[in-house]
C-alpha cells in the first residue's frame, strides 16, 4: 500500500470524522472544561485499537492515545477548547447565538482536534497495511485558549519521547506558517496601598491605583526602546472600587509580553518589573508580582515543512466540490466592503513557502513549547472563507459546514502523508533533529511557566 491509499481511506471514512468534529463544535467546552469532548475522543480513539490515558500533567482534560511500537515515535497534536461568548448558529451568514452568554468554537479547534486526528489515524493505517514498526501517539492538549495547555504538558515531559510532531490550524488559506508565533507571558502586577478619606485625611493614605497608572506610563515609555517585534499589552482588572473619595487601597493589571524568541521575554520581564517596583515606591506602596504563564516562540523546521507544504501541492483540494460554496461567500460580504469582493470564496491554490521562516506571526500558541522539545510542523488549510478572522461569530458558523469539513479532511491527509514520508525516509528526522539544535543555540527547554503555577491554580487566577 502506498501513500495514495492513505489519503484515500481517510476520504472512505471522512464521514465518521465529520461526525466527530461536529459533536466537538457542539459540546463547544471552554479551556480546563472540556469533559464531554475528551469522552466523546477516548470512545472514538478506543474503537480505532489505541490505548487512552485520560489526566496528564495535572490536566484533567489532558489525554494521550497510542497505538503501534517501535521507532520512529510520531505525535498528532489535536486541540478541542471552544470560546467564551461566541455561541453562534451555524450555517447562517448573520450574527446569531445558539444561546445567549454561550461558548463557541471561534478558533476552529472541533475540527483542528479531528484533522489532527485523521493524520494520525491515515498514518495508523499505513503502518498496519505495510506491517511496519512505528508508534502513533495523538495528544488531546485541553486549554490553548489562555491555559497554555501544551506548556504544562510540555513541562511534566509528555512530549520527550517523540521523534517529531504534527499538527495544523484552521485558517483562511491554505499555507505553510512564513515565520514563527511569538512568546508570550502573562504576569499579575497587584499594587497595595492604603485606604483613607479623600478629603478628610489625603496624607493618610497611599493610593495603589496611583501605583498602577505610574506603572502603565512607564510602561508607555518603555515601548520605544523593546524590540520592534516584541508587544506589550495590558488590561487593568482591578481599579480599586467606585469611589472618589476613598483612595485606593488596591489595584491590579494584568499583563502580557510577547516577542519572537523566548529568552527575550526574560530581559522584558525583568525591566517591567523595575517599571512596577519604581511605581510602588514613588507611591509608597507595594507590588506583588505574580507570573502567571507563558508559552514559547515555535521554532519552525524547514526539514519537515518542506516536505508538509509538498504534500499541501501534490494533494487534490476537496473544497471545490463542496455543496455550500454560496454560503461561504455569503460569509466573505460580512467581511468585505463591496469594492473588494474576491471572485471566489476560498483560494485553492497553497501560498508560496517562506522557507526562510523570517517573517513573524504576531499571535502565539502553545505548540511552540512542544516545538522546542521536539521538531514540530504545522499547516494551515482553509476552512474558513478569505478574509474570515478567528475567534469571529463567522468562524462559528462556518464550523460544521461542508467546505469547513473538507478543509480538514484535507489537512488530515496531508499530515498522515508527511508522516509517512518521515517514515519512509528516516534521515529527514536525523536533519529535523539537527535544524532544532542550531534553532535553540543549543539552549534547553526553559518552560516559561513557573514551576509553583500548576493547571488549577492558573484557572482559578483566569477565571
Ligand atoms: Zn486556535
Amino acid at each position: 500500500m502506498d501513500k495514495q491509499a492513505a489519503i484515500k481511506y481517510l476520504e472512505s471514512r471522512a464521514q465518521d470524522f465529520y461526525k466527530l468534529s461536529d459533536k466537538i463544535w457542539g459540546n463547544a467546552e471552554i479551556r480546563f472544561k472540556e469533559k464531554q469532548s475528551v469522552n466523546d475522543y477516548e470512545a472514538f480513539l478506543k474503537q480505532e485499537g489505541f490505548e487512552v490515558t485520560v489526566g496528564l500533567a495535572g490536566l484533567k482534560t489532558a489525554f494521550s492515545a497510542t497505538w503501534g511500537s517501535g521507532k520512529p515515535v510520531i505525535g498528532f497534536l489535536g486541540e478541542y477548547d471552544a470560546l467564551p461568548g461566541l455561541s453562534q448558529k451555524a450555517g447562517v451568514a448573520v450574527k446569531e447565538s445558539l444561546e445567549s452568554e454561550g461558548n463557541g468554537h471561534g478558533c476552529g479547534h472541533n475540527l483542528l482536534g479531528v484533522g489532527a486526528l485523521m493524520g494520525a489515524i491515515g498514518f495508523k493505517h499505513y503502518l498496519e497495511e505495510n506491517g511496519k514498526s512505528g508508534t502513533v501517539v495523538y495528544f488531546g492538549c485541553p486549554a490553548e485558549e489562555g491555559g497554555s495547555g501544551k506548556t504544562f504538558m510540555a513541562r511534566e515531559g509528555c512530549f520527550n519521547n517523540l521523534d517529531a510532531a504534527f499538527s495544523w490550524h484552521p485558517s483562511d488559506y491554505n499555507m505553510m506558517p512564513p515565520g514563527p508565533v511569538l512568546a508570550n507571558d502573562s504576569i499579575r502586577y497587584s499594587f497595595i496601598g492604603k485606604a483613607s478619606h479623600a478629603a478628610a485625611a489625603p496624607e493618610a493614605g497611599r493610593s495603589a491605583l496611583d501605583a498602577l497608572e505610574l506603572m502603565n506610563v512607564g510602561v508607555q515609555f518603555l515601548r520605544e526602546h523593546i524590540p520592534s517585534s516584541a508587544r506589550i499589552h495590558y488590561a487593568i482588572t482591578d481599579t480599586g472600587g467606585i469611589s472618589p473619595n476613598i483612595v485606593q487601597a488596591h489595584a491590579s493589571a494584568l499583563y502580557q509580553i510577547r516577542a519572537p524568541f523566548a529568552p527575550e521575554l526574560e530581559d522584558l520581564y525583568k525591566r517591567l518589573n523595575n517599571i512596577a517596583k519604581g511605581a510602588a515606591l514613588m507611591t509608597d506602596t507595594q507590588v506583588e508580582i505574580k507570573f502567571l504563564k507563558g508559552t514559547s516562540n515555535t521554532l519552525l523546521i524547514p526539514a519537515l515543512d518542506e516536505i508538509m507544504y509538498k504534500n499541501m501541492c501534490e494533494i487534490s483540494n476537496p473544497i471545490a466540490e463542496a455543496k455550500d460554496l454560496d454560503f461561504a461567500y455569503e460569509i466573505v460580504k460580512t467581511q468585505k466592503s463591496p469594492d473588494k469582493l474576491p471572485e471566489n470564496a476560498f483560494v485553492l491554490k497553497p501560498m508560496p513557502w517562506n522557507k526562510a521562516g523570517n517573517i513573524p506571526l504576531p499571535g502565539s500558541s502553545d505548540v511552540g513549547d512542544v516545538s522546542w522539545v521536539c521538531p514540530t510542523s504545522q499547516c494551515g488549510t482553509s476552512t474558513w472563507p478569505v478574509g474570515t478572522a478567528p475567534h469571529s461569530w463567522q468562524a462559528v458558523a462556518c464550523g460544521k459546514s461542508d467546505f469547513a469539513h473538507r478543509g480538514m479532511l484535507f489537512a488530515g491527509q496531508i499530515i498522515a502523508s508527511t508522516a509517512i514520508d518521515v517514515l519512509n525516509n528516516p534521515e529527514v528526522i536525523a536533519k529535523a533533529w539537527e535544524q532544532l539544535k542550531e534553532k535553540t543555540g543549543g539552549s534547553p527547554y526553559h518552560c516559561p511557566i513557573p514551576s509553583e503555577i500548576t493547571p488549577d491554580i492558573l484557572e482559578a487566577e483566569i477565571t
